[in-house]
């Protein structure tokens, strides 16, 4: 049957990247449906319940900036809040949000069903409609035939997946969810290239059970910060703590004892695991020589005594899962509400996509999320709105948009999957950012908000919000600058406790704020500052810009530079074999991943600069 309505745009799958890639394209103005296995599971977090951190912050904020849903979800849902390395500097400095699962589906599924050009469908994707080498629309598992110009899939862990608890395991997307299988033999007959990644958590604890008084409190910050940009600490519900203790020798040799019927250690599973997540048993094979390891336990939510255990992520059987939980301090009588277990399932080499992850072999196919080979939520829904704002663009006929590495972590993370490939999860650091100074939380805003606002998807309100935060930095830069504070107006005592020493000359207090150790707040208590900016953004905003510029503006220059080499576009048709030079094995590479530009295939593995000069001649004498 075919469905009635026709849409621009369909997105396969609500979880994070489906969520934000369904908001996303609606925003864009494209007609769209979200079709998904269950309503009830829209925003579901498969694991722990948390948003954020060094690196996935980042990431969030810049989701925000462009007008997605997870920063502003986690702000109504968020119970703990915390700045990770508050003491460092602005670039690696992240916010991290304990989440109440069940508030931040309700907060995911409000603002999708209440969204405009938005259509919400639940059933199972089973094929792909195709016209030729374009995509044409999706069939369901009830035969229900849509049709779209354009087609995204973010089917997550849920294609070919199996779960491994031990020795036992099953086919289904993630516990209690059933998995793709229809869907995910119809893509490996379209022959693109597909891998095998697991994933694993682990078993789930009943507070009631855990005696505290054995561990150690860990509170949020207080102030909590906000996710949002627009967020107001008043949206966020009741704060409480976390808990920490730690694994011990006892643990290790229980979880040494069970290695044989490890799914991991005995070869029943192949699929790579994320080496910056590794499970417990993982964790203790690799690094034999710790005696301990530190364990979070998180509250999942304000309504149940369910505890998340970070750190104990296993698929080891039960048994040995019960026995191990239980030698750790304060876990002694604990009940496991939840078994710990892996997943494997199939995901696809994104090396097969554009920038704008469109599939370069089936036009109008776009791919986001965990099916790329990345792992988090983050990632997942930075992805989904790239490729919500690119459906929506091509069947509007617009050219699609993607940023570059110095504009965005998004830019970093896009730029990385199609050129570099992956061989495990792939999940964000700071570390995988060559122009950190620029790319922090602070400023996604400032980087992105007016980028979104001409692709259509940011909101009059947000637009209004930035505009005047913009005005208003810039106000109390110039205030800052045209005022000057006199050695004869300041007492001694007020300059040493916030200058550290004497005032000697007259200074401006912008001068003043560019020292390393001179707070913005600190500064204002100074005689003759005059009253400062009271929103902590724009007073926030007002010092780093301050502090950093030097570093900021060398990093533009240094930008700039390569920004010429970095955009300059391949010929379609470019014969790699012709090109004079270069090994046979660069050869092979380029013509096999087809970059779409030099800085692109400049980070196709195994690409040095002597290679990149050579292209350039080559493009030079088919001028
Ligand atoms: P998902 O959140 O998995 O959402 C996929 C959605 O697609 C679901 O709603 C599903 O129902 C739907 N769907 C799938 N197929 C179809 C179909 N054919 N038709 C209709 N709907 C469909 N991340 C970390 O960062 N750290 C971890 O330690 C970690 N551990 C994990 C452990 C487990 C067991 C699992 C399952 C996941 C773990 N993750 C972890 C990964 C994290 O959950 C994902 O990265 C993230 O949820 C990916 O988002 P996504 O939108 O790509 O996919």
């Amino acid at each position: 049957m075919l469905f009635p309505a026709r849409f621009d745009v369909i997105v396969v799958g609500g979880g994070h990247a489906g969520t934000e890639a369904a908001l996303a394209s609606a925003r864009a103005g494209a007609k769209t449906l979200l079709l998904t296995h269950n309503i009830e599971t829209l925003g579901q977090m498969s694991c722990n319940p948390s948003i954020g951190g060094i690196g996935k912050g980042h990431l969030v904020k810049e989701v925000d900036a462009l007008g997605g849903a997870m920063a502003a979800a986690t702000d109504e849902a968020g119970i703990q809040f915390r700045i990770l390395n508050a003491s460092k500097g602005p670039a690696v400095r992240a916010t991290r949000a304990q989440a109440d699962r069940m508030l931040y589906k309700q907060a995911i599924r409000h603002r999708l069903e209440n969204h405009p050009n938005l259509t919400l469908f639940q059933q199972a994707a089973d094929d792909l409609m195709l016209h030729g080498d374009r995509v044409a629309g999706v069939v369901t598992q009830l035969g229900i035939r849509f049709e779209a110009a354009a087609v995204v899939l973010t089917a997550g862990t849920f294609l070919n997946g199996m779960v491994h608890v031990g020795l036992e395991n099953y086919r289904a997307g993630r516990f209690g969810d059933p998995a793709s299988i229809s869907l995910a033999q119809r893509l490996r007959e379209m022959r693109l290239p597909v891998g095998r990644l697991k994933t694993g958590t682990p078993p789930r604890l009943d507070g009631r059970t855990i005696d505290y008084s054995r561990t150690q409190i860990q509170p949020g910050d207080d102030p909590a910060p906000v996710f949002s940009f627009l967020g107001r600490r008043e949206q966020h519900p009741r704060q409480v703590p976390c808990w920490i203790t730690q694994t011990n020798a006892r643990t290790h040799d229980i979880i040494r004892g069970g290695l044989d019927r490890s799914p991991m250690f005995t070869g029943v599973i192949e699929g790579i695991g994320p080496r910056y997540c590794p499970s417990i048993e993982d964790k203790i094979h690799r690094f034999a020589g710790k005696d301990s390891h530190q364990i979070f336990l998180e509250p999942e939510g304000l309504t149940t005594h369910e505890i998340y255990p970070q750190g104990v992520s296993t698929s080891l059987p039960f048994d040995v899962q019960l026995a191990l939980v239980r030698s750790i301090a304060g876990l002694e009588n604990v009940h496991i509400l939840r078994p710990g277990y892996a997943i494997e399932y199939d995901y696809f080499d994104p090396r097969n996509l554009k920038a704008s992850l469109e599939t370069k072999s089936i036009a109008g196919l776009f791919f986001a999320g965990q099916i790329n080979g990345t792992t988090g939520y983050e990632e997942a829904a930075a992805q989904g709105l790239l490729v919500g704002v690119n459906a929506a663009r091509q069947v509007q006929g617009k050219e699609a948009w993607s940023p570059r590495r110095d504009q965005a972590y998004l830019g970093v993370l896009v730029d990385d999957l199609v050129t570099r490939g992956v061989s495990e999860p792939y999940r964000m650091f700071t570390s995988r950012a060559e122009y950190r100074l620029s790319l922090r939380e602070d400023n996604a805003d400032w980087r992105l908000t007016e980028i979104g606002r001409e692709l259509g998807i940011v909101n009059d309100a947000r637009w209004d919000a930035f505009n005047r935060k913009r005005d208003a930095v810039a106000r109390e830069t110039e205030r800052l600058h045209s005022t000057w504070v006199n050695p004869k107006l300041v007492p001694e005592a007020d300059a040493v406790r916030v200058l550290g020493k004497p005032l000697e000359r007259e200074y401006r207090l912008l001068d003043l704020l560019r020292r390393p150790d001179v707070s913005y707040q600190s500064l204002l208590t100074l005689p003759g500052s005059g009253a400062g900016e009271t929103d902590p953004q724009v007073a926030e905003q007002t010092e780093i810009q301050a502090k950093y510029r030097g570093y900021i503006e060398r990093q533009r220059d240094e930008i700039e530079r390569a920004h010429n080499n970095e955009t300059l576009a391949l010929p379609t048709d470019l014969d790699y074999a012709e090109v004079r030079g270069l090994s046979i094995e660069v050869r092979q590479r380029l013509n096999q991943y087809r970059p779409e530009t030099l800085g692109q295939a400049s980070r196709v593995q195994g690409v040095t600069p002597a290679a990149i000069s050579l292209l350039l001649v080559h493009l030079k004498r088919r001028e």
